[in-house]
């Protein structure tokens, strides 16, 4: 294991396993989508577990990805995020899922969902791999969540901390939890 990790939260194991029943919600609630699904993915941490999940997602989809920003540099404070709309596709009278890697305080997921919602779309379903239990606001909801996990800043499987540590295989608690505040 790496050093910079204190402890491995979730396994490759069990990701892989969670990632597959994930999937099959989601066919399941998106069975009469005509015209596909338009997959709309929260750079940069989502990147795994989208890789992960459209692949076991036997459907017709397009795929945007959307910059968006919360936790600039060396920190493990959200600064409130930023979303560069003019990156979103076309989103009128489609069937929307949204894709990011993890709800925390909500304020990421509540801007896209409003910039989506505003775009004129048939339908607006989110999809997290990790939700950090009780801390979202109760106006931000999420319709499939891998795992619900205690209140640690976690990397890996795609997060990162400071650009660093998004291709460990699992998801894992930082050793001591720096905010040089930059
Ligand atoms: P929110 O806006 O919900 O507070 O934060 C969501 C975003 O902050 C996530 O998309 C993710 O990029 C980042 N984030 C929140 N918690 C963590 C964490 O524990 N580890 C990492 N690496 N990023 C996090
Ligand atoms: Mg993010």
């Amino acid at each position: 294991m790496e050093a910079a990790i204190e402890r491995i939260l979730i396994s490759p194991e069990s990701l892989k396993t969670r990632v597959s029943a994930l999937a099959g919600e989601i066919v399941d609630a998106f069975g009469e989508a005509p015209d596909g699904v338009t997959i709309v993915a929260i750079l940069s941490g989502s990147i795994i577990f989208l890789a992960d999940l459209i692949r076991e997602l036997p459907m017709r989809m397009r795929i945007a990805l959307v910059p968006v920003s919360s936790y600039p540099g060396r920190t493990t404070r959200s600064r409130g995020a930023k979303l560069e709309s003019a990156a979103l596709p076309d989103l009128a009278g489609r069937d929307v899922l949204l894709v990011d890697d993890i709800l925390d305080t909500g304020g990421t997921l509540r801007l896209v969902q409003r910039e989506v919602a505003a775009a004129g779309p048939r339908s607006v379903r989110t999809a997290v791999l990790l939700r950090k239990r009780d801390k979202a606001s109760p106006d931000v909801s999420v319709d499939f969540v891998g795992f619900d996990i205690e209140d640690v800043f976690v990397v890996g499987y795609g997060l990162d901390f400071d650009g660093l540590h998004r291709n460990l295989p699992y998801v894992g608690v930082l050793r001591n939890e720096t905010d040089s505040g930059s």
